[in-house]
C-alpha cells in the first residue's frame, strides 16, 4: 500500500488540490464525474500550444507534422493501454456519450422492425437515450435488464432476454452510480453465442481496472479521458476492425473521406472515417500524458489504494445512524470507489449544499441514472467517489461533516 508520504507526493501534483472552498480545504469526492489534472497535464496543454499547435494530417509543413506524429502516438499509446490489436480501431471521439451515439447511429441500416436492442436499468443516461431513439426510428424494442437490492444484475433477465434477434447488447462495465463491476465477459460470451454485438460502457474504468479488449472479446468500448485525470472534450471508441470496416460513417466532410466529386464520394480507411473534421488535437495529445501519470503511479496501485479508501469509508459511514447506501451490501472485491446514500429522509440537495459550504465537493441528485433513481425509489443520492489523492482524513471529516449536517437539517 502507498505510504501517507507517497500519497501527499502524488497530491503535490494536483494544484488545485490547494484551493481554498469558502476559506475550507477543497476535499474532492467527486471523481466519477470528473478528476482533477495533474500539472503533467496541465503543462502538455500549455507546451502543445507553444510549441506545436497546427492541423494535422494536411499541410506537410513541420508543425502539422509534429501534431500528427503526436496525435498517431498517443493513438498508439492507447492501444496499449487497453491492449487492443490496432491503432486503426481507436477512433477519438468527444468522449463516451458522442461514442455511443456513433455506434447507435452507424448500427442503424442493420436494426429493422422487431430486432431487440438489451440495456440495463442502472446505465448512465447516455448509454440509454440513443438507444431509446433507434428503437423508435427503425421499430426496434428495448429490454431492460433489471437488479437485485443489492445492485447486482438480474443475469436471468438477461438470458431470458437474449436471442437471435438481439442485435445488440449495451452494458457498462462499472456503474456510476453503484461502483458495481458488471460481469460484461459473462454477457459477452453470451451475446456473441446468439449473433448480437456487445457494447460496454466503460467509462468508469480506466485507471480502475487493467482492461483488456481482447481478452474480453468486445465488440465496442467506450470512454472518456476526463475521468482518468484527462482532459474534457475526448475520448474513444474502440470497435473490432472487421466491424467497423462494416459500419457506415456517423458524420461526413473533411479528413472521413479520399476523393470527393459530385458524383460520387469514398471515404478513407479506418479510423479516419469515423473521424470527420479537425479533431481536438490538443485534447488528444495532452491524454498521452494523463496515461503516462497513470502507469507511473500504475493502476493496480491506484486500485488497491482506492480499495482501501473504499473499505474505510463504507465502515465508517455506515455507522451513521439513519444512512441509507445503496449497492453496499456485496462483495468489496467488484466495487469500485463509489459510494451513493441517502441521509434519513433529508433532500440529497440540502445536505449537499452543507457539506459544500464545509468544503466537500460531492455530486447529489439523479446522477444522470433516473431509471436507477426510479428503481430505489428515491428522487436522488449524494455521491462519493475516491481517486488517488483522497485520504483516510478526509474520509473522517466527511464523516464528521455529514453528522453535522444531520444536527443542521434534522433539527
Ligand atoms: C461519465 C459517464 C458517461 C458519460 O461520459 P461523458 O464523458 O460525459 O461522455 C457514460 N457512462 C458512464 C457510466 C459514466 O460514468
Amino acid at each position: 500500500m502507498f505510504s501517507e508520504k507517497k500519497i501527499q507526493e502524488i497530491r503535490n501534483q494536483f494544484p488545485i488540490l490547494k484551493e481554498k472552498i469558502y476559506s475550507y480545504p477543497l476535499i474532492y469526492m467527486d471523481n466519477a464525474a470528473t478528476t482533477q489534472k495533474p500539472v503533467k497535464v496541465i503543462q502538455a496543454s500549455q507546451n502543445y500550444y507553444s510549441t506545436m499547435n497546427s492541423n494535422i494530417h494536411r499541410g506537410l509543413h513541420y508543425l502539422s507534422h509534429k501534431a500528427t506524429l503526436c496525435v498517431e502516438n498517443v493513438r498508439n499509446k492507447i492501444r496499449k493501454f487497453i491492449h487492443a490489436r490496432h491503432s486503426s480501431e481507436i477512433i477519438f471521439t468527444k468522449g463516451a456519450t458522442e461514442s455511443i451515439n456513433l455506434i447507435a447511429s452507424s448500427m442503424e441500416s442493420f436494426v429493422k422492425k422487431g430486432d431487440e436492442i438489451i440495456i440495463s436499468c442502472i446505465e448512465h443516461h447516455s448509454n440509454i437515450v440513443p438507444w431509446q431513439i433507434l428503437c423508435k426510428k427503425k421499430g426496434a424494442i428495448l429490454k431492460i435488464i433489471s437488479i437485485y437490492e443489492n445492485g447486482f444484475l438480474k443475469l436471468t433477465d438477461f438470458e431470458f432476454f437474449i436471442s437471435e434477434k438481439t442485435k445488440i447488447v449495451s452494458i457498462s462495465h462499472i456503474s456510476n452510480v453503484l461502483g458495481i463491476v458488471n460481469p460484461v465477459k459473462y454477457i459477452i460470451d453470451k451475446a456473441h453465442k446468439y449473433g448480437a454485438l456487445v457494447l460496454v460502457d466503460g467509462a468508469q474504468v480506466p485507471s480502475n481496472l487493467d482492461l483488456d479488449v481482447q481478452d474480453l472479446n468486445v465488440d465496442f468500448y467506450v470512454f472518456s479521458a476526463h475521468k482518468m485525470y484527462g482532459p474534457t472534450g475526448i475520448g474513444i471508441l474502440y470497435g473490432k476492425e472487421k466491424i467497423l470496416e462494416k459500419l457506415n460513417p456517423y458524420q461526413f466532410g473533411g479528413e472521413m473521406i479520399k476523393n470527393v466529386s459530385f458524383d460520387k464520394t469514398t471515404y478513407s480507411d479506418l479510423p479516419f472515417k469515423f473521424e470527420a473534421g479537425t479533431p481536438n488535437i490538443e485534447g488528444i495529445i495532452v491524454w498521452g500524458a494523463a496515461i503516462d501519470f497513470v502507469k507511473e503511479i500504475g493502476i493496480s496501485n491506484i486500485q488497491y489504494y482506492k480499495k482501501e479508501l473504499l473499505i474505510y469509508a463504507v465502515k465508517r459511514l455506515s455507522s451513521i445512524d439513519g444512512i441509507q447506501l445503496y449497492g453496499n451490501s456485496i462483495d468489496i472485491s467488484v466495487k469500485s470507489g463509489i459510494i451513493s446514500f441517502n441521509l434519513d429522509e433529508l433532500h440529497c440537495f440540502d445536505v449537499g449544499s452543507i457539506l459544500d459550504r464545509l468544503g466537500i465537493a460531492v455530486r447529489t441528485g439523479h446522477l444522470c441514472a433516473q431509471p436507477l433513481m426510479n428503481f430505489f425509489k428515491v428522487s436522488g443520492m449524494i455521491r462519493v467517489s475516491f481517486s488517488i489523492y483522497n485520504t483516510f482524513q478526509e474520509i473522517n471529516y466527511l464523516f464528521e461533516s455529514l453528522l453535522k449536517a444531520k444536527k443542521i437539517l434534522l433539527k
